[in-house]
């Protein structure tokens, strides 16, 4: 993997923490970075409790060590991550000379919690309706910024301009106006508007102007998101059961594996139907607002990173490579035979 991205250049990386099990009890975290371009698992880390002393203090750890192992060999450019106060002071000082980025997905969840705790207070009602909104609204931000972080909390703090129904305004240095296209008379009026210091609007102005979440701001202008490294998080899962109980050997050679499947498997062309020729498509349920939506069906997955290793294996060993081929077949498993 190395030497594909060093052909690639400037890197974004994307970095997050897996425990092994919910809240302080953890005894491994596993901490991943992923290139966000091919989506690809560049390194991953296994930190065991004993080692730091503290859950707490896992996860910066393992972003260190991921970090150091890759610093040297890759053109890291940018490095995004959530929102942890320890890597985010680690990401202040000049150790990896690298710009830091926060994940959206992360933020906006932090934004939404805000946004929903203020919207139960009596008299704020009224900004409950315009939280899907608002949330998406910084999604839009960070990507129509263009990396500038003025524009960016420009463009954020327009919100409180066009919830009151006014969408444009001379407060701003370079975001002047809305420019999501003229709404329809119809619109205007179905639309809930908030007034202009009722208690919601002020409520919703306190979320804006808060001053950490606006300095955080200036981390979102490059868009990152570790979406892809959460689809990796439950695959290994699946090599690495969070019921079950490893050693510390076994954690690592489980997530290896998975890591090699994840690589070997991530970005799948669509499948095809065979007999319509048309591109494969499903109808899922999401959790998040329980509709449905359609997505691509891929290509089946395959497990030549298991072929790979059987086939070094043997030659190493001497063995016959027919025999261990016929193995991994059967049984569809890579850990079955580890
Ligand atoms: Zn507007």
């Amino acid at each position: 993997i190395c030497k594909e991205l060093q052909k690639k250049g400037k890197l974004t990386l994307v970095g997050d923490g897996r425990c092994d099990s919910p809240g302080h009890s953890a005894k491994y975290l596993t901490y991943s970075l992923m290139d966000m371009g091919t989506s690809k698992i560049v390194t991953s880390s296994i930190i065991q409790v004993t080692e730091v002393g503290a859950s707490q203090r896992m996860e910066k750890e393992g972003f260190i060590r991921s970090m150091d192992s890759v610093i040297e060999k890759l053109d890291v450019a940018v490095v995004a991550t959530d929102q942890h106060p320890q890597i985010a002071t680690l990401m202040k000082t000049d150790k990896y000379k690298v710009e830091h980025q926060f994940d959206i997905w992360h933020f906006v969840k932090s934004v939404r919690k805000k946004l929903t705790a203020k919207a139960k207070v009596r008299g704020c009602e009224g900004l409950g309706m315009w939280i899907k909104s608002i949330t998406l609204h910084i999604w839009w931000c960070a990507v129509k910024c263009e990396g500038n972080s003025q524009k960016m909390k420009e463009m954020w703090l327009s919100m409180q301009h066009h919830i009151a129904n006014n969408h444009s305004w001379d407060t701003a240095e370079i975001f002047h106006c809305c420019d999501r296209g003229e709404l329809s008379n119809n619109d205007k009026e179905e639309i809930v508007w908030l007034e202009v210091d009722s208690p919601a609007h002020d409520a919703l102005r306190s979320v804006l102007n808060d001053k950490r979440l606006l300095k955080d701001l200036a981390h979102l202008t490059q868009f990152c998101h570790t979406g892809m490294l959460e689809v990796y998080h439950a695959l290994l899962t699946k090599h690495c059961p969070k019921r079950q109980h490893f050693g510390y050997k076994g954690m690592v050679a489980r997530t290896q594996l998975a890591a090699m499947d994840f690589n070997d498997n991530v970005g799948r062309a669509q499948a095809v139907h065979k007999k319509k020729g048309k591109l494969r498509l499903k109808s899922v349920c999401l959790k998040q607002d329980k509709r449905r939506h359609v997505q691509p069906i891929l290509k089946a997955k395959t497990l030549d990173h298991a072929h790979r290793m059987m086939k070094s294996l043997a030659e190493s060993e001497g063995k016959h490579e027919g025999k261990m081929e016929r193995e991994i077949d059967r049984d569809g498993l890579v850990r079955r035979l580890l």
